[in-house]
């Protein structure tokens, strides 16, 4: 009996059904933008660490999970390294120069190869410290970019760990900027290929005037000529605030929309969460080209409104902010509730049409 085939062979045999293989969409790549620094990593990587400053900062992604491999990117503004051991001669010059009207003396390019032999002594000396060996290697400096702009020093090291490298000075933005990825030695073909992903989408400069800011999956765009002067990085709540003398702008995204609105309309929650009152203003529908709608209010500030943001920005800079665009949209998609406020001089128009239609989410 147990050699009787369990199906007699004349029988058609029953159909195999075949399974599709189910094709979920790919997850998108995560993209970073801080400070004029921007770069496209893997899926689900995280900012988790960044500085204020522009002149001369860094930003720190991680790899998910339990993964070791990290990006780290440095940059300074090479005239920051030149002021720092200036003399009364670099502090005079500029101002004969502008009273003859004579151009600024050409930039010199910094020494990269010294920049670099100190970072990779740093990094020798922190192996050393931990009881291994430390190898390095640097190639030829060779001339890179769409405008052949940078003057770049690949770079590569073993040592209590693995890095993959470039030191570059930018002729447009005059940074002189260290991108490396970093993991432990057997991550060998994973940081080359975060390597190879990150150097190929790094920018150090926006080439329309827009800083792109992303991070956490908000993506926007503002002005290169505004700076940011705060940050709140909270998994329900995210907040960047941008200065340029007096002039101000404020983007939020909160999550858990559906929440919120059980007990506040939009714009009940724009009204509770900025600093000016909204009641004299004017109100309209916007629509936004990511398809939502935002509910905006615009208008005069008043002289206590001015009072405020003058307080909340320390200081009487200017140009004086006088006007208020203040606007929300909620992303069904996402759960999540955007807004953004511009507080412009009289002279700025359109800033905040320009920057709303920049906030990318759910399209
Ligand atoms: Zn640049
Ligand atoms: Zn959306």
């Amino acid at each position: 009996m147990s050699d009787q085939p369990l199906l007699p062979q004349s029988l058609p045999r029953p159909h195999k059904k075949r399974v599709l293989p189910v094709e979920l969409p790919p997850l998108p790549m995560t993209v970073i933008g801080w400070q004029g620094i921007s770069c496209v990593l893997p899926p689900e990587w995280n900012l988790t660490s960044f500085s204020m400053e522009r002149e001369n900062g860094y930003i720190r992604a991680d790899a998910p999970g339990d993964a070791a491999v990290t990006v780290q990117i440095r940059w300074q503004d090479a005239a920051e390294t030149d002021r720092r051991i200036g003399t009364l001669y670099d502090v005079f010059a500029p101002r004969m120069r502008k009273l003859f009207k004579r151009p600024p003396p050409e930039q010199k390019p910094p020494d990269l190869r010294k920049l670099l032999e100190k970072v990779l002594k740093d990094s020798d000396r922190s192996a050393k410290k931990a009881g291994t060996s430390f190898e390095s290697s640097t190639r030829s400096e060779k001339i890179e970019g769409d405008e052949l702009e940078r003057t770049a020093i690949p770079f590569s090291w073993t040592g209590g760990g693995r890095g993959q490298g470039k030191i570059w000075h930018c002729s447009k933005c005059n940074r002189v900027v260290v991108a490396q990825v970093i993991g432990i030695s057997r991550d060998a073909s994973q940081v080359q290929s975060v390597a190879a992903g990150l150097f190929a989408t790094l920018h150090d400069h926006s080439k329309d005037s827009l800083d792109l800011w992303a991070l956490y999956d908000l993506q926007l765009k503002v002005p290169e000529t505004f700076r940011l002067h705060q940050q709140q990085v909270m998994s329900g709540h995210l907040r960047l605030v941008f200065l340029r003398g007096g002039e101000m702008i404020v983007v939020d995204r909160w999550g858990l929309a559906s929440m919120t609105l059980k007990r506040f309309k939009p714009e009940e929650w724009l009204a509770a969460n900025v600093t000016v009152k909204l009641k004299a203003m004017k109100r309209s529908a916007v629509p936004l080209q990511t398809g939502h709608e935002a509910i905006v209010y615009s208008g005069g500030l008043s002289l206590v409104d001015r009072l405020k943001v003058f307080r909340s920005a320390r200081g009487l800079a200017r140009p004086l902010a006088v006007r208020f665009e203040g606007g929300v949209w909620v992303c069904e998609e996402q759960n999540r509730i955007y807004s953004v406020q511009t507080l412009t001089s009289r002279k700025t128009t359109d800033l905040w049409n320009m920057v709303a239609n920049t906030v990318m989410c759910c399209k």
